[in-house]
Order: structure tokens, then sequence, then C-alpha cells
């Protein structure tokens, strides 16, 4: 017989009591969504490992605030696409799927289907083709999943990465510090976060204020997170 409702319940609140770290995936990657781009729940494992791997668990609980019982001192959220479902741009590391298109321009028929399913409005028909706003795509993929004759297609997927979003007293959106990386390149970045984190945690500055160190120019640059 399964654990009772009483006894899972009991699980994670002891786990959001007792965590110093809180991971948030979406759910597309359970559950198999159709938008879904990057795999979470692989860069979920990753992370966990390179948490264990630098100790930052161990060093988060030793100086926990007195109020830690109510909050995680360091949320981690990975979305499989730009639509964010798990809100990776308020939390303190985010991470998106986006993708790349590659335009046929001479396969296109003028059917509509790409502009129709655009939400942004980022696609303008012409007699001879297509043009894509630039300004307003945000790289979902949609209109080359409707595509029927193959002028739109996804070229390779990616990973933005965003750092110090939060809401409470002063909500702040996360700032992209990185944009179209691969998984590997994702983890070597959430490495020298993390264990930028951890150095000046050992200091005595708290994640946020870490993350706004990092935020600033120098930080970035000096842990190498490429700023295109
Ligand atoms: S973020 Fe994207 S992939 Fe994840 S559940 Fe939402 S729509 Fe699906
Ligand atoms: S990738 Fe998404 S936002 Fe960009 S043009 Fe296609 S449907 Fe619109
Ligand atoms: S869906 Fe494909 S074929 Fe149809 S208008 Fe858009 S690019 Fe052209």
């Amino acid at each position: 017989m399964g654990e009772s409702l009483v006894g899972r319940l009991a699980k994670r609140l002891i786990s959001q009591v007792t965590d110093p770290i809180k991971i948030e995936v979406c759910r597309g990657c359970l559950f198999g969504c159709p938008k879904g781009i990057i795999e979470p729940k692989d860069l979920e494992m990753e992370i966990l490992d390179l948490v264990d791997q630098l100790g930052l668990e161990e060093e988060l609980k030793e100086h926990l605030p007195d109020e830690s019982v109510f909050h995680p001192t360091l949320c981690i959220s990975i979305s499989g696409c730009v639509n964010g479902c798990s809100r990776p741009y308020i939390k303190d590391i985010g991470l998106e799927g986006i993708v790349s298109l590659r335009k046929n321009q001479e396969k296109c028929n003028n059917c509509g289907a790409c502009s129709e399913v655009c939400q942004e409005k980022a696609i303008h028909l012409e007699k001879d083709g297509f043009i894509i706003n630039s300004q307003k795509c945000l790289s979902c993929g949609e209109c080359a999943r409707v595509c029927p004759n193959g002028a739109l297609i996804i070229e390779k997927s990616g990973i933005n990465l965003m750092v110090g979003g939060k809401l409470g007293r002063h909500p702040q959106i996360g700032h992209p510090i990185a944009n179209f990386l691969t998984k590997d390149q994702a983890v070597q970045k959430l490495r020298q976060i993390l264990a930028f984190i951890l150095q000046e945690h050992r200091q005595g500055h708290n994640v946020e204020d870490a993350l706004k160190l990092l935020e600033g120019s120098n930080q970035i640059t000096s842990i190498g997170i490429s700023t295109q």
C-alpha cells in the first residue's frame, strides 16, 4: 500500500522547513508537454549533483537565519520552454528552454499557419514569403511545429540562464546573464554560480547579496559568464 496522504504532506512540510535549497521544475517534462524544448529533469539532476559535490546545502544550513523556517534560502527554477510555468524569472536562478529557427523561404506557400499560432504576432506574411520580427520573437518554436512545408524548422535548442529574480518586499525580474547555452555549458555556468554563492556565503553574504555581487559586470566577467 502506498504512503498515506498525511504521511506525504508531513514529509513535504518537513522538507520545506529543513531544505535550504528548493529546485522547481515545470511539469511539462513529467507529462510530455508538447511545448517542451529541454528536459528540465536532466538539469535538475545535474544541479543536485553540483550541490552535493560543492557541499552547498551543508554550508547554507550552517548559517540559516532564524526566519529560514519559513523560506528556502536558494530557489532554482527550470522551465522546459519560454512559457515559464515554473516561473524562472522570479527565482534566484532560473533556466528556460528556447529554440533557434531555420528559414527556408522557398518552401513557404503562404498558408498562414505560423502567423496564426504565433502569440507574439511576430510573423508577417508577404506575397513571396514571411518575415519574423526578432524583437518580438520569443524563440518558442510554435511556428515551426505547425509549418506543414518545412519552411520554418527548429534548428537547435538552447538554454537561457537568469539570476536575481524574486518576489517579496522588493520584487525583481531575474537578469538574463547567458543565452542559448548547451546543457553542458549551462551546467558549467551553474557550477560557477553555485561555487560563487558558496564562497560568498562563507564570507557572510546571503544568497541574495551574493547574486547581487554576481550581477555586477566585474563579477560576471571574472567567473567567465557571457553576457551576449
Ligand atoms: S514551461 Fe513549457 S514545457 Fe514546461 S509545462 Fe510549461 S508549457 Fe510545458
Ligand atoms: S518562435 Fe514563437 S514567438 Fe517566434 S515567431 Fe515562432 S511562434 Fe512566434
Ligand atoms: S506555416 Fe510555413 S508554409 Fe505556412 S506561411 Fe508559415 S512558413 Fe509559410
